[in-house]
């Protein structure tokens, strides 16, 4: 696996150029890639595959807190439910090095530069003073999880604190569960779990209701607790209940807690990507933001995005990258060819040359 830790451009095993028509990545001292890919969560590796199996000259950076780290496990996804986060960060991991792209660790600072035709335009700095050039970029940085203040919950966060029943609902199955009245999201997913559950109380926590609420959660079975919380009790290493100001402890096995989702979209920002009336990046279906040449996939610009859905984020992403690259180096050629230039394609350089 080629993994570049330092400005020396220092290398695991394994390796090998992608072939691509952009120029090597020789060395870290502003490499040239085709395409820069930021964050290598789910999304962002998945459109590193893509595009370094599209033979594609690609680079992953990344800091190395995709979301979901704090769970056991990953469920949900068709033929790795279960398997851990971090198994299948590395597997992923290994299918882009496996065809040549590389793999950065570190942070990403700034992104500048716009699509310049047949030029790496893009310049992205890393935190570490390094810097890459690249011809497009994959933005897939996904969000940060606001959680309230209220002692455990940051503590057992992905473990019997939780936020998404697709995810951990059935794992929590026909336990007694609760879920805080934290934000308004909150009655929805009390409604919700009612599909897991037939014991699930809503801690008000503050939280009003209107008339229909509390009509479809008494409907629904969802009992009611007024008053705040004020802590989650533990009994060694698992949640035993929820305890309300007054010393009230309501046991509980799983909590659920809708979060305030943050993207972490400041490079896509501030390299002038639009934003919605709901504070989310812009993009068409491929994951295309309002800014030629930059893309985003996953929880950046989509916070419902499953781990399923952000690697078909990423895959679009890349798919639509390639395509504007050939257009692009189509384009080229024929240039080329009316002015009496070279007519064969890059691939087919490539293969001469190896
Ligand atoms: C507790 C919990 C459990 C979950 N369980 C499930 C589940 O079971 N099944 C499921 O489908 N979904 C689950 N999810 C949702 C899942 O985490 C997301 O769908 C998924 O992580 C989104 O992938 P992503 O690639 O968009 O972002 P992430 O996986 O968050 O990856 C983003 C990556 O970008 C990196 N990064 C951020 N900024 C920079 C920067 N400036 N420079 C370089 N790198 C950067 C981060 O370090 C991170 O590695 C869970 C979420 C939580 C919070």
């Amino acid at each position: 696996m080629r993994v570049v830790n330092d400005d020396s451009g220092t290398t695991g095993n394994g390796s090998g150029g992608s072939g691509g028509a952009g120029g090597g990545a020789e060395g870290l001292g502003g490499a040239a890639y085709d395409v820069v890919v930021v964050g290598g969560g789910a999304g962002g590796l998945s459109a590193a595959l893509v595009l370094a199996r599209s033979r594609r000259t690609v680079a992953v950076v990344d800091s190395g807190s995709p979301r979901n780290a704090p769970s056991a496990h990953v469920h949900g996804f068709l033929s790795r439910d279960g398997q851990a986060p971090s198994e299948l960060i590395r597997a992923g991991r290994a299918e882009v090095a496996g065809y040549g792209g590389d793999l950065i660790d570190g942070r990403v600072r700034s992104i500048e530069g716009r699509v310049r035709s047949a030029e790496p335009g893009f310049t992205v700095r890393l935190a570490d003073g390094r810097t890459l050039r690249a011809r497009r970029v994959v933005v897939a940085t996904g969000l940060r999880d606001e959680l309230p203040g209220i002692p455990g919950v940051r503590e057992r966060w992905g473990r019997d604190v939780l936020h998404c029943p697709y995810c951990h609902g059935y794992e929590a199955r026909d336990q007694p569960v609760g879920v805080l009245g934290s934000a308004p999201g909150a009655v929805h997913q009390a409604l919700l779990l009612g599909q897991w559950s037939h014991d699930v109380v809503l801690f008000r926590h503050g939280l009003a209701l209107s008339a229909e609420e509390a009509e479809q959660l008494a409907a629904r079975g969802v009992h009611i607790v007024d008053g705040d919380v004020e802590r989650l009790v533990m009994a060694g290493n698992r949640l035993e209940g929820v305890a309300l100001t007054g010393d009230r402890v309501v046991p509980r096995r799983a909590v659920f807690v809708p979060p305030r989702m943050v993207p972490a979209d400041g490079l896509l920002t501030d390299l002038g990507c639009e934003r919605d009336g709901s504070g989310w990046v812009v993009t068409d279906a491929s994951g295309l933001t309002s800014v030629a040449g930059v893309w985003a996939a996953g929880n950046v610009a989509d916070p419902m995005a499953a781990v399923v859905n952000a690697a078909a984020g990423g895959a679009s992403a890349a798919i639509a990258v390639n395509r504007g690259l050939v257009e692009e180096e189509v384009a080229r050629a024929v240039a080329d060819r009316r002015a009496g230039g070279r007519t064969r394609a890059p691939a087919a350089d490539a293969a001469a040359a190896s």
